[in-house]
């Protein structure tokens, strides 16, 4: 059996048993290394799977991450249909809407591994920090926090990803179900030029 064969069926006898969250985030940053090799394997992307999903979903992670046309994260951590519920929005900052659709996700569909997922040289936070928030107002409010006390952009992006999964995991669900270890909610930061997905500490 080729190399990526055996991939492909480690992953699918994989996804016939329950895994904890830890050994879900352990996939999600195989396919990011995935990526950065050039050795995409494309999982989940056939006709047979579009079939499999056309009447039930059952995303392993949520990704909360940023609308930056760079930053899209099926490709990022080598994915397909119905492995990821994303939610992207400039500057991956959460409101009602955002703690709505996660919980959804959570809730409905069996994700247990939740990401916040920021990137280097974002322009809402550099925006942010830059003062010139005037297109970008509601955004804007939700970064502020973030930018306070940062020295650089790197820095506030990351505080910015932090305090996202801070708020995140105050909502009562996850709050229960993390105090639980039924799910983890973990920050990450993407790195444009090499491609890699780092995990930030809390
Ligand atoms: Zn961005």
């Amino acid at each position: 059996m080729g190399k990526n064969l055996l991939v492909l069926f480690l992953l699918a006898l994989r996804a016939g048993f329950a895994q904890t969250p830890d050994e879900l985030l352990k996939q999600l940053m195989e396919g990011n290394t995935r990526y950065i090799n050039d050795k995409l394997l494309y999982p989940n992307q056939s006709s047979a799977r579009r079939e499999e999903v056309q009447q039930k979903q059952n995303p392993f992670a949520a990704i909360l991450g940023c609308s930056d046309s760079r930053v899209a994260p099926e490709i990022i951590f080598d994915q397909g249909l119905g492995d990821l519920f994303i939610v992207r929005v400039a500057g991956n900052v959460a409101g009602p809407v955002e703690f709505d659709s996660v919980e959804y996700s959570i809730k409905h569909l069996g994700a247990t591994l939740i990401v916040v997922l920021g990137h280097q040289s974002c322009g809402a936070v550099t925006a942010v920090m830059e003062g010139q928030t005037a297109d970008i107002e509601a955004v804007a409010r939700l970064i502020e926090p973030a930018v306070k006390g940062a020295k650089t952009t790197e820095e506030a992006i990351k505080a910015n990803v932090r305090n996202v999964v801070a708020q995140l995991r105050q909502t009562p669900l996850l709050k229960r179900l993390v105090a639980k270890k039924k799910i983890a909610c973990v920050g990450a930061y993407y790195h444009l030029g090499s491609g890699k997905v780092e995990l930030l500490t809390p």
